[in-house]
């Protein structure tokens, strides 16, 4: 009996929340387009678009971010109560070129987006950053009034989607958007074949697997002119839908596109969590920004690694736990600070990171035992850096491309989110 009133309550509880949804929020997103300038000490950002585009693909019932990862975050407030009434955190490309030689003398835009919801009433979106001590800083305020005329509602990119794993309703499922990158006309069905090669992959990687009930992957076969990338560092430039290039900050593996609007657009056509892009080249590489975007190339031998490792910085925001190959960014981490993210701890504030599943006769910091078993620990070097960040064992996808297994700490911080969306 018990049992059931339990059961009763929660099933009312969750009809009250879907209510609450349809209260404050109509169907759709909305959509904010904005520029961010930024130089290594002081950033801005200046509108650009909002849009109210087609799908929701995100939670009706978690609508308030919990896990506090990312170097921006924006919280939609209600105009008059100012009650929270969505909010989300992010990282962004901009911030990783923050950390770069290049932006010690200079300023660069890039174009970003934030989505959420359409909101019924009026609202007021604040956009933060974390600043040097990591506490949030407001960046933006931006009023919007949702019967606004400026709200663009025509979706000018419509591109048929297809769903490629279905799991059910996107609003109870973590819903990933993969765009066609480099892939011509007649190489279309060869990007279906990827993208479903892709899916399955990450599908069988644990954690995935045990959530492939809890997922959705959309397909959008996006055309480009030509086949392939640009490779600058080698002369190489091709005419591609989003312009993706490798080289980004002078790092050969690292590929990018700065063509956000195009993303967005492309990816508006079906609901989605996160966008994953595929680009069609045999050549290694890929990036991952937390709530941003993943890319990777498809036909590396490697590809199927990295498409997972990438996933990991773009859905749970998970650092790298390297320290040895090259990187363009320089002092990542304040190691005066703890970092975010769940992964990689500085040691100053180890007991909010994963010190609770450490056994007591583990010592902190912990030596590789070369010859045994090494257990939970904080072992040093990672977040491109050998000394004063530590990772939770000497092995994990997140650090190198030779373990194709993620340690514990990695695992659950993606089970977590995974339990989030698809509540
Ligand atoms: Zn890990």
């Amino acid at each position: 009996m018990r049992v059931l009133t339990i059961a009763i309550l929660i099933i009312i509880s969750g009809n009250l929340k879907a209510q609450k949804f349809n209260d404050l929020f109509e169907k759709g997103s909305l959509r904010i387009d904005y520029i961010h300038t930024a130089t290594h000490n002081n950033e801005i950002i200046s509108l650009d678009e909002f849009y109210h585009e087609p799908y929701w693909g995100g939670s009706e019932v978690n609508l308030i971010d919990t896990f506090n990862y990312g170097y921006y975050k924006f919280e939609m407030t209600d105009s008059i109560s100012s009650k929270i009434l969505y909010s989300k955190g992010y990282s962004t490309l901009s911030a990783e070129w923050t950390h770069t030689k290049e932006a010690k003398n200079n300023w660069r835009s890039f174009s970003e987006s934030i989505i959420m919801p359409f909101p019924k009433k009026t609202i007021i979106v604040n956009i933060y950053k974390r600043n040097k001590q990591q506490d949030w800083e407001k960046l933006s305020s931006i009023l919007v009034n949702p019967t606004n005329y400026m709200i663009n509602s025509d979706q000018k990119t419509k591109i048929k989607s297809f769903k490629i794993h279905d799991s059910g309703k996107p609003s109870k499922k973590l819903d990933i958007v993969i765009l066609a990158e480099g892939y011509t006309e007649q190489e279309l069905q060869k990007f279906m074949k990827d993208a479903q090669r892709f899916t399955d992959t990450l599908l069988s990687w644990s954690p995935f697997n045990n959530y492939s009930n809890n997922i959705n992957v959309w397909a959008v076969p996006t055309v480009s002119k030509e086949s392939g990338t640009d490779i600058p560092g080698k002369g190489i430039y091709k005419n591609t839908y989003f312009d993706s290039h490798f080289y980004t900050f002078d790092t050969e593996r690292y590929i990018n596109t700065v063509k956000n609007v195009k993303i967005r657009d492309a990816a508006a056509n079906a609901p989605y969590d996160q966008i994953y892009i595929l680009v069609n080249t045999k050549k290694y590489g890929g990036a991952g920004i937390y709530n941003y975007y993943s890319i990777c190339t498809a036909d590396h031998p490697k590809s199927g690694f990295v498409f997972c490792h990438e996933f990991g910085h773009a859905f749970a925001g998970l650092a790298d736990e390297y320290y040895s190959s090259d990187v363009s960014v320089e002092n990542y981490y304040d190691l005066k600070k703890e970092p975010w993210e769940a992964n990689i701890t500085t040691l100053i504030d180890f007991d909010n990171k994963w010190k609770s599943s450490v056994s007591k006769d583990t010592k902190i910091p912990t030596e590789i035992n070369i010859n045994g078993n090494n257990p939970l620990g904080a072992y040093e070097g990672g977040g491109y850096v050998e000394k004063g960040v530590y990772r939770p064992l000497p092995d994990c996808s997140m650090k190198s491309i030779l373990h194709n297994k993620l340690c514990p700490v990695c695992s659950k911080a993606i089970s977590d989110l995974l339990e989030f969306y698809s509540e």
